[in-house]
């Protein structure tokens, strides 16, 4: 089973992606946590080179195509061999990602995104968890925390706007697979529910 998390910077997505890791092996799953960019020695090298340096080392199409690599590197070394093995895989961000802040925030390229995603990556999770979070809290954690060095992070509170307005739409497109959980909430509750949705789907 393939699970994704997504949601704006500081959402949380990620503190919610391991605490249901941690909660489905005490229920005796065997889990595989990664996250993209990432999640394979090469797509976390990609990741290096795309996050870190100069944001207008790369053109908006130019990164797309590292995201694709890195994704296509992702799902050949780690997402697939685990899912084939009957593992339970939890992915901090995936394509949705991409069709959002390369498909949009640099001109309208989620056609591209489309394509490129139909031709070389072909896979959609079977669940996908979008933690929806007020994008000014979500900017304020984001830009409290260490890290936020990553280039990303400074794309201010109009495309954090922009973001989350996409994420509920991708919500509404990919009906059958997104569930929508209110993150703006204690830590603890969230993740009471994104284990209740997620049990229900296992089962
Ligand atoms: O999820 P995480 O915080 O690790 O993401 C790192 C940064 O990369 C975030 O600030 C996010 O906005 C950005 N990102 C991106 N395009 C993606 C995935 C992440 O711009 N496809």
């Amino acid at each position: 089973t393939f699970l994704t998390f997504e949601g704006i910077d500081g959402s949380g997505k990620s503190t919610q992606a391991r605490l249901l890791a941690e909660h489905l092996r005490r229920e005796g799953r065997d889990v595989v946590l990664t996250r993209e960019p990432g999640g394979s020695d090469g797509a976390e090298e990609i990741r290096s080179l795309v996050l870190q340096g100069d944001p207008d080392r790369w053109s908006a199409e130019t990164e797309i195509l590292l995201f694709t690599a890195a994704r296509r590197d992702h799902l050949e070394r780690t997402i697939e061999p685990a899912l084939a093995e009957g593992k339970v895989v939890i992915c901090d961000r995936f394509a949705d990602s991409t069709r959002l802040y390369q498909g949009l925030s640099r001109g309208d390229l989620r056609g591209l995104v489309d394509k490129l995603h139909s031709l070389m990556i072909g896979r959609e999770p079977d669940l996908t968890l979008l933690i929806d979070m007020d994008p000014e809290t979500g900017l304020s954690r984001a830009k409290g925390r260490q890290g936020a060095e990553e280039r990303f992070e400074d794309f201010g509170l109009g495309l954090q706007l922009q973001i989350r307005a996409g994420f509920l739409g991708l919500a509404e497109e990919f009906a059958d697979r997104f569930r929508v959980v209110d993150g703006n909430r204690d830590m603890d509750r969230v993740a009471q529910d994104v284990s209740e949705i997620v049990m229900t789907a296992l089962r």
